[in-house]
């Protein structure tokens, strides 16, 4: 009588308990069949539907840990290789390379499935890599501004803009990630001088997440900002008519230039160093790249796929996925991070 009470209440109490502490998962014995675990700064939709899906073609059983992007990293790093983590999510390029310096990967071919994914979209070493892209794009407003106008990142610093430019705070990886692509593109000097000029033509002090920027410039409050690219679809493939007319009054637009591509980020994952399961681990990284994964980050969260041929029925995504990417390997981003930062600090970017 006892002893099932006492499962039931144990596997509740770690559920709970796992999304902010360290449970120790169920060993294979104790499930009967074989499980992975999933450390992972993702909550999306998409990640349930493909988890539940890689769980019935496989057989194998995902225990999952969420926690947000910086207190993953810290947390694995902290348990080093006793951590019971199989594999690590993260989003973007900057936090991936943290998570690699702080030595929570170990690299893989995944049996040669590496090879599909883009080369700038990967770790050089094959340590992690991204399963679905991300664009940092101008959002303008629609009413305002001629894209005639519009060459690339430089407008934000266009001295004609000044007190028309919206931002989120410089404490975001997505922004220091932008700004680190600069200074591997044009050098520290060019990347402060553009720094510098957005500043000078904010329109408020930054605030807010990408969402509100969108907002604020549907409220008129200034007429351009950057955003990614899947906030701005959310938006406008929200079933709620109020926020659906916020994205109806603002555009993106991709810088794709001579000089200038549109800048690439990444959603990834990795094996982790101390993979008790590895063989698991590696069979659920693969499941990451496969056509109905893939299809579920385009279809449910309104990411780009990295598997190019990949189909997906969602038309908004369709719409603008054709630009050019900066040319440079993600990793760089990481690699730049602390410049991006003190340039950020120097020139009084909060
Ligand atoms: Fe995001």
């Amino acid at each position: 009588m006892s002893l099932p009470r006492l499962l039931t209440s144990t596997t509740l109490a770690c559920g709970l308990i796992a999304i902010l502490t360290a449970c120790a998962p169920r060993s294979d014995q104790e499930v009967g069949e074989a499980v992975v675990n999933v450390y992972s700064a993702r909550h999306y939709s998409s990640d349930a539907q493909v988890y539940a899906a890689f769980t019935e073609e496989t057989g194998i059983q995902i225990n999952l840990v969420e926690a947000n992007g910086d207190l993953l990293i810290e947390r694995v790093k902290q348990d080093g290789l006793r951590s019971p983590a199989d594999v690590v999510i993260t989003v973007d390029a900057g936090r991936l390379y943290r998570a690699e310096q702080a030595g929570l990967f170990q690299a893989s071919d995944l049996n040669g499935a590496l090879d599909q994914v883009p080369a700038t979209l990967k770790h050089p070493e094959g340590k992690w890599f991204g399963f679905a892209t991300r664009a940092r794009v101008i959002a303008y407003s629609a009413e305002r501004i001629d894209p005639s106008e519009l060459h690339g990142y430089e407008d934000l610093a266009d001295p004609k803009y000044r007190g028309r430019v919206c931002m989120r705070s410089s404490d975001n990886v997505y922004n220091q990630s932008l700004l680190a692509a600069m200074v591997e593109k044009q050098g520290e000097e060019a990347a402060e001088a553009w720094a510098n000029g957005v500043v000078h033509n904010f329109a408020r002090p930054p605030q807010g997440g990408d969402s509100d920027q969108i907002s604020a410039i549907a409220a008129g409050q200034c007429d351009l900002a950057l955003v990614n690219h899947y906030y701005y679809l959310r938006m406008a493939r929200s079933n709620d008519g109020d926020v659906k007319a916020q994205a109806d009054a603002v555009t993106l637009f991709f810088p794709t230039s001579e000089t200038e591509h549109t800048h690439v980020n990444v959603s990834g994952a990795g094996l982790a160093a101390g993979a008790p399961h590895r063989e698991a681990a590696e069979i659920f990284l693969q499941y990451l790249l496969s056509d109905k994964s893939q299809r579920a980050f385009a279809e449910l969260t309104n990411e780009f796929p990295v598997i190019e041929t990949v189909q997906y029925d969602n038309p908004s995504l369709a719409q603008i996925a054709d630009f050019e990417s900066e040319p440079i390997n993600v990793n760089a981003l990481g690699e730049n991070a602390g410049t991006a930062q003190r340039i950020f600090d120097r020139v009084g970017w909060p």
